[in-house]
């Protein structure tokens, strides 16, 4: 009954899903509060009050047959024209609503632009360690993803390993920054020097290379790091935004992808692109939701939290002899496995009742992914249970 393209999937179906489902069966025999949960990406933090209130008035001043009716594929105009507005104060770029499409999260606009480029057996490159359902968008549109393998000591792109595997077939590069799962931020001089290369090996193969820069994470960064704005260093980059992290509205799928002007035949690739959302199955961005986004465009719920939570977490983990590398972005530990099995470590993790994702899911063996959006307080009751498991292997 299942097709033959869907069986792999279901194979290698979601690891995090299901240590999820573990931490709930373990919460029903040891007490939620002993069990020490890292394994979603799901904020914790409320959204900010602006979204209640934007909620409320859209819903008592707005006609309903506007509100939940049907409109454009691409979303309101002035909801696309206030995102608009938003990057081009925040960036100076020139968008129009018309370079802007309201998505069903960064997932949706992910195979947005995925259909509109990619022909069957071309390629798409990205860089491990990375967020796993890359592999499964590619697959949706018979592409084939192309891994980088990680620099393990800063897990910044590496860049002369990029360079080497962009050939004729290289349809698109798919960089997320701040990263999932390593909460490494990558600099200027990264993007700019990828850029180069993309300029580069563009004209060599004679087809542009579309960078597709995935950024749900875009407000979440600390010590002064910032995301740099990708098409203003290479022209051909579409960018993939979601407000499910900065505005704590995961369940509610909403985001958009921003085709720039600069973008090879950029009017035939937001047109496609738009369609592509209509034959996907999505139509439209829920509507409500957009609404919320025309009143609070450039709001964000309190991420200041995140960043007491990565001070404590990476501070004691760091203090019992864990090595990581200090995240200045998202909200994520990517932890080395003082084994070379994770999946041991990973048990040994849960025999104290922590719950930890392997790299492996990330393509990064070795490794673990630890989410730090949970309470303060949780990361502060795990820290005997952390302690312990470095007793158990010596690094203490
Ligand atoms: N891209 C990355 C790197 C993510 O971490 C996630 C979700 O965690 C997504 C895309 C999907 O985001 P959304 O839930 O907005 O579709």
């Amino acid at each position: 009954m299942i097709a033959d393209k869907m069986k792999p999937m279901m194979e290698n179906s979601s690891v995090i899903r299901a240590m999820f489902e573990e931490g709930m069966k373990m919460a029903a025999v040891y007490g939620k509060e002993n069990v020490y949960d890292f394994s979603l990406g799901n904020p914790n933090v409320p959204a900010p009050d602006c979204v209640k209130e934007a909620v409320l008035e859209v819903l008592e001043k707005e006609e309903s047959t506007f509100v939940h009716g049907y409109m454009p594929n691409a979303g309101y105009e002035d909801v696309r024209a206030a995102v608009a507005d938003s990057l081009n104060r925040r960036f100076g770029m020139d968008y129009g609503p018309e370079n802007i499409i309201m998505t069903v999260g960064a997932a949706s606009g992910l195979n947005d632009i995925l259909k509109t480029i990619l022909n069957p057996g071309e390629e798409v490159i990205t860089f491990a360690p990375f967020f796993v359902e890359y592999a499964s968008y590619v697959k949706n549109y018979d592409g084939e993803l192309v891994v980088v393998p990680p620099d393990t000591d800063s897990f910044q792109p590496d860049l002369e390993a990029f360079e080497e595997r962009i050939g004729n077939k290289t349809r698109a590069v798919i960089v997320n920054n701040p990263n999932n799962p390593t909460g490494v931020v990558y600099s200027e001089e990264t993007i700019r020097r990828m850029g180069e290369i993309l300029e580069r090996k563009s004209r060599e193969i004679g087809h542009p290379i579309v960078l597709i820069s995935d950024e749900p994470y875009r407000e979440l960064v600390y010590d002064g790091a910032e995301a740099p704005h990708i098409p203003k260093y290479y022209k051909d980059t579409a960018v993939v935004y979601s407000y499910s992290k900065s505005l704590s509205l995961p369940g509610e799928r909403i985001g958009y992808l921003a085709i720039p002007k600069s973008m090879t035949d950029w009017e035939q690739v937001t047109a496609a692109a738009t369609i592509a959302h209509r034959i996907l199955g999505s139509v439209n961005a829920p509507s409500l939701m957009q609404r919320v986004i025309l009143r609070c465009v450039d709001a964000t719920s309190d991420l200041s939290v995140y960043e007491r939570n990565r001070n404590l977490l990476y501070g004691s983990l760091k203090e019992y002899g864990f090595q990581c590398v200090k995240p200045e972005g998202a909200f994520y530990l990517f932890v080395k496995s003082p084994v070379e099995d994770e999946g041991e470590f990973c048990q040994v993790c849960k025999k104290h009742h922590i719950l930890v994702v392997p790299g492996t899911s990330f393509c990064c063996p070795g490794y673990v992914r630890i989410s730090y959006c949970v309470s303060h307080e949780q990361i502060e009751r795990s820290l005997p249970a952390f302690r312990a498991v470095a007793e158990e292997y010596h690094l203490l």
